[in-house]
């Protein structure tokens, strides 16, 4: 792992346990450079990766 302790970048959530269920994704900021790697809670992974469509 790059980090020792992933939190959450939406909510502030900290992993615990071995962060079951935990997204990390590349934040790819092309103004911004370098990426950075930012974690997602499994509340927010879900909000943000798996919408559906209503
Ligand atoms: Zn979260």
């Amino acid at each position: 792992m790059l980090q020792a302790q992933l939190v959450c970048v939406e909510c502030g959530a900290v992993a615990r346990g071995g962060a079951r269920g935990w997204r990390a994704v590349l934040a790819d900021d092309e103004e911004d450079p370098p990426p950075e790697i930012v974690a997602y809670c499994p509340e927010c992974a879900e909000r943000e990766f798996d919408r559906r469509a209503d």
